[in-house]
């Protein structure tokens, strides 16, 4: 039930983290605070498809 999924910042768009979940603990899109190189600071990250 792992699957691999993108994070991308919410502000600028940019795909900055590879990772995977388990869809059956975690069926809701996925958003963290991480850091974003482009932006240069934190921001929140959504899973893409
Ligand atoms: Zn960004």
């Amino acid at each position: 039930m792992r699957v691999n999924l993108t994070l991308a910042c919410t502000e600028c768009g940019e795909r900055n983290y590879i990772t995977k979940k388990n869809k059956r603990n975690n069926p809701e899109r996925l958003e963290l605070k991480k850091y974003c190189s482009r932006d240069n600071k934190m921001t929140l990250h959504r899973e893409t498809k």
